[in-house]
């Protein structure tokens, strides 16, 4: 049995200037550098990647064939050279093995490039293309895949995250494995795939409470040995593409019970729409509320559109500035992506006080002058502790904590952006997250599965960024027309 394997990850946020290039989707950022070969399985061995947890489940005579394994940082727009660079690799790569029984693929969903608004669909097209049509093609797909047409007819099956924060990355990828193993057996199974007719902001898809929890867990609930498979992807919103949104995927043996299987959970999802919390305070908000709370543990305020984790810049400095202005004293936030900051520090030396210009590179926004200390400095190779990437590493580039000075507030500088998920992104500065009174994290959802269990509260909010939660506020031009919550389509 012989199975080859590939991943191409990228989550786009067409919101964004910038593109996204060959190089980001080689170097180590918050995920590893590109690997081929053999070391798409030793170099993701232990790590909760889809990749690694279909590797790991596989039996005994099956022979792998590893292609190569990439993810670059979410941003703009893919440019057509990498995906024609990475996607041409992977089917000459196809080509040379001669026939495979079968091929996995770790793909995201949300992809975007410069020609292509279902990036996805088109790896599956070419990759079909490459293989002929009786070879089974399975892929798994983070839950903020916007899954179109193309993906569902193209590929055999998709298998799907069932949490946000993303804990069950590997298991996603070993589900994949059974489920081809299932189909090489049995043959192929009928599909059915529904859309919903509204947007959920990542702010609310959040799986540690409902709905969201219910309905994962209605989704597991369809399992069944003989190949019946449910899965929710719940769309990535800065992706202004005609298939944004959510949608619900059903495999079974009969049409019938394909079909009957996505009715129920799409019935299940609408009914569950007006739950989804969509709540943002104001920066201001959030620090004096934050401030008021007098529990023994830190209080977490999340910078929910700054996200780099969403392809945002992690630059902002609303949240900063608020913290400043109230004084909030013993206050930790972190990670603003500022190269030429970090480099000042590293230039200045561990203690040395200076005048810095911090963050706030972009449109409508000024960087924070402020008198600092350098607290601690680090060449930004971070090993994971938490649920979500723990085994894997944090490449931050050459990055740096600062103090500023009469404030007690800290703030973490990193060279390469990387999303604010982990406690180990604190501590390995000399910080120590549980004895602050605030802590403020550059990202959405990703940040509670090792935050939330050392907060008294959690608080959202709303400051500029270029990752969108306000969905009311954004002028989608290319979704399709969809039911007014909590999006409106743009007057155009
Ligand atoms: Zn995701």
């Amino acid at each position: 049995m012989r199975i080859a394997i590939a991943g191409f990850q990228h989550e786009t946020n067409t919101f964004v200037s910038g593109l996204t290039d060959l190089p980001d989707f080689e170097q180590a950022d918050s995920w590893p550098e590109l690997l081929a070969g053999d070391a798409v399985v030793t170099g993701t061995q232990g790590m909760n990647l889809p990749i690694a947890g279909f590797a790991q489940a596989c039996e005994e005579d099956v022979e792998l064939c590893p292609i190569l394994w990439c993810a670059a940082e979410p941003g703009g727009r893919v440019t057509d050279r990498a995906f024609d660079t990475i996607v041409s690799r992977i089917t000459d790569a196809l080509g040379q093995f001669g026939t495979v029984d079968a091929v996995y693929l770790d793909l995201h969903g949300a992809m975007v490039t410069q020609s292509h608004d279902d990036g996805e669909g088109e790896v599956l097209k070419r990759v079909r293309t490459a293989i002929g049509p009786d070879v089974p093609l399975v892929a798994s797909l983070d839950m903020h895949a916007n899954v179109s047409p193309t993906m569902v007819e193209i590929a055999d099956l998709l298998t799907v995250f069932r949490t946000y924060p993303h804990i069950d990355m590997a298991e996603t990828g070993a589900r994949a494995y059974r489920h081809l193993r299932n189909m090489i057996a049995h043959g192929r199974p009928a599909k059915a795939w529904r859309q919903a007719d509204f947007l959920i902001p990542l702010h609310a898809q959040h799986t540690g409470a409902d709905p969201a929890l219910s309905l994962y867990d209605q989704i597991a609930g369809f399992d069944h040995q003989n190949g019946q498979l449910a899965e929710l992807a719940l769309g990535f919103t800065a992706a202004d593409v005609l298939d944004v949104g959510p949608s619900i995927l059903a495999y079974a043996a009969a049409q019938s019970d394909a079909d009957r299987v996505a009715d129920e959970m799409l019935a299940r999802l609408i009914a569950a729409k007006p739950e989804f919390d969509v709540t943002l305070m104001s920066a201001d908000a959030a620090v004096s509320t934050a401030m008021a709370m007098d529990g023994d543990k830190p209080v977490v305020i999340a910078d929910v559109q700054d996200n780099p984790g969403a392809g945002a810049s992690s630059d902002t400095t609303g949240l900063l500035r608020a913290l400043i202005q109230h004084r909030a004293g013993n206050a930790i936030l972190g990670l603003i992506h500022d190269p030429e900051l970090a480099q000042r520090a590293h230039a200045l030396g561990r203690n040395a006080r200076f005048q810095a210009y911090i963050g706030g590179r972009g449109p409508n926004d000024a960087p924070v002058k402020a008198k600092v200390r350098v607290h601690y400095l680090s060449d930004g190779r971070c090993p994971y502790t938490g649920a979500m990437y723990g085994g894997g590493i944090a490449t931050l580039g050459p990055s740096a904590a600062l103090e500023i000075e009469g404030t007690g507030i800290h703030v973490v500088i990193t060279s390469v952006r990387n999303q604010c998920l982990d406690l180990a992104q604190f501590r390995h500065f000399n910080l120590h997250p549980e004895r602050a009174r605030i802590l403020c994290v550059k990202s959405t959802a990703h940040f509670r599965a090792d935050f939330a269990p050392i907060a008294q509260a959690i608080l959202l909010a709303e400051t500029p960024g270029q990752f969108p939660c306000a969905l009311e506020n954004v002028a989608y031009e290319n979704a399709r027309k969809m039911d007014t919550w909590p999006y409106q389509r743009s007057a155009k």
